[in-house]
């Protein structure tokens, strides 16, 4: 499974974010951006 890497953003709490490099969508935790990245994104790594 290949992934898109996650553009790593830390907010004014600290917080680290994980925003999609294709879609500018943020996500809190590394699992919801993972699968972000399949569902929205997946098409691009099938052969
Ligand atoms: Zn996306």
């Amino acid at each position: 499974m290949a992934v898109l890497k996650a553009i790593k953003v830390r907010d004014r709490d600290g917080e680290i974010f994980f925003r999609c490099p294709r879609c500018g969508m943020v996500f809190k935790r590394s699992k919801d951006y993972i699968k972000h990245i399949n569902r929205a994104h997946g098409h691009l790594f099938k052969k």
